[in-house]
């Protein structure tokens, strides 16, 4: 092919700024506590690298991060003291996914999902089978088992830096954690050897294990510390979309518990031709809308991505299940367009594009416009119960079974009704009369 010199000065001008226009839509965006890591996705999306190896080195950052207590090494353990870590990896131009569930052998569990895609023909690998996987591949970093009660634990744990590899996912911050949650419910409870007194059944002083793990559980109402995830989601600059998850899961849980994140189309999804989408908190209720599909399908049926996100949350609504109030959604489009929702009014999270020097944090959008943060009362339908709405706890109205919900309750309150009305209460910081205050309580 022969071209005149103007002609190949033209053509490589329309290539270059091509090249510019593909590499100006390369955006990561992540939970918050992902913001740190962003400036290393970016730079291997800026030299060309694909989404999939961003998202992955990313949430390699985070699981090596001791003082993360939702991720990798340092993560909280279940309700035996033992940590187990969960994660799932996306090709959005592909939809090969890779995840893993109950590992304790290897921190990096974000890596060893992306083995389970590239090197077998499955999509999912549980337990024993994943940490062999980890032990065939070399990638079997952490010391098992990872018991609290074992005393392998290190005994400084709060360095960013990371541990040796070897090292147990257990750390004695976490294990101080769990310590402290068990003996706040029983006072006097031997929390170092509580593991092989459960083994015991017949001993009627202590209820049985299920009974613990309810015992423990996170009310919808606390604060987070009980839960955590870290999500990643790029596009790249051929316009490939890919998601991370990676987590150790809902804090004190009934071991065995896999929540949403390894579950693909649960707490992360990606398709390159609409765009990828990852849920934090209380995964049973996304495991049970499909929340991330749900998202990207959404997309697909038209919608823009924030309006995609808030068709996911009224989905969740639907539940009619307090843990719905406990679900963060993020959301990116094919075009590099974010959305966040979260019923937590100071929950943010994190989006950089390429050209920028750090991660900037955003605001999640409110599924409720009357956030306003006022305090007042809220009432239920049956008109004989008044909640401050300052009280940070769920009540199950005795008459007429609904459900209230007050969540960061200085903020709003959400009600759930078994006969099928999902409402929200604005708080009042008039009392007004017990009619206004009814009125505006119903959607
Ligand atoms: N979604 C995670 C799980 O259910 C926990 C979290 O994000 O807080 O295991």
């Amino acid at each position: 092919v022969v071209t005149s010199r103007s002609a190949h000065g033209r053509g490589c001008a329309r290539a270059a700024a091509a090249a510019l226009t593909r590499a100006a839509r390369c955006t990561m965006v992540s939970s918050d506590n992902g913001a740190a890591a962003l400036p290393v996705g970016l730079r291997i999306l800026d030299g060309g690298g694909s989404a999939l190896d961003a998202v992955e080195a990313c949430a390699r950052m985070v699981e090596a991060d001791l003082s993360e207590h939702s991720v990798g090494r340092g993560g909280l353990p279940n309700v035996l003291g033992e940590v187990r870590l969960d994660a799932q990896i996306m090709d959005g131009s592909t939809l090969r996914a890779g995840s893993v569930g109950a590992v304790r052998n290897c921190c990096h569990v974000i890596t060893l999902a992306r083995r389970v895609m590239d090197y077998t023909p499955h999509v999912m690998l549980v337990g024993d089978g994943a940490e062999r996987l980890a032990r065939e591949l070399g990638i079997a970093d952490a010391a098992t088992p990872t018991t609290a009660t074992s005393s392998t634990a290190p005994a400084t744990s709060s360095s960013a830096a990371g541990a040796a590899a070897g090292a147990p996912l257990l750390t004695a911050d976490a294990a101080a954690q769990w310590r402290r949650a068990l003996e706040q419910q029983w006072p006097g409870l031997d929390t170092h050897s509580p593991t092989a007194k459960w083994r015991e059944s017949q001993d009627p002083q202590l209820p049985p294990l299920r009974r613990w793990a309810e015992i423990l559980r996170p009310r919808p109402v606390l604060p987070d510390h009980w839960f955590g995830t870290v999500n990643f989601m790029a596009v790249d600059q051929h316009g490939a979309l890919a998601t991370a998850v990676s987590t150790s899961g809902w804090g004190w849980s009934y071991p065995g518990r896999l929540g949403d994140s390894p579950v693909i189309g649960a707490g992360g999804y990606a398709d390159s031709r609409y765009g990828a989408c990852a849920c934090t908190g209380t995964g049973e209720v996304a495991i049970r809308t499909a929340a991330s599909r749900s998202v990207v399908l959404y997309m697909k049926m038209g919608m823009g991505v924030r309006e995609a996100v808030k068709e996911a949350v009224s989905d969740l609504l639907d539940l009619r299940d307090p843990y719905s109030a406990h679900i963060n959604i993020i959301a990116l489009d094919k075009d590099g367009q974010h959305a966040g929702c979260s019923f937590r009014p100071e929950k943010m999270y994190a989006v950089m594009r390429s050209g920028e020097a750090a991660a900037a944090m955003c605001p999640h959008h409110n599924p409720h416009p009357w956030h306003t943060g006022e305090v007042g009362w809220l009432q239920c339908e049956c008109a004989d119960i008044l909640v401050p709405s300052s009280t940070r706890r769920e009540l199950l109205h005795p008459r007429c079974g609904l459900a209230i919900f007050c969540h960061y309750s200085t903020a709003y309150c959400l009600i759930f009704s078994r006969e099928g009305t999902c409402g929200c209460g604005l708080p009042d910081k008039h009392q007004r009369q017990t009619d206004d205050v009814n009125k505006q309580a119903r959607l």
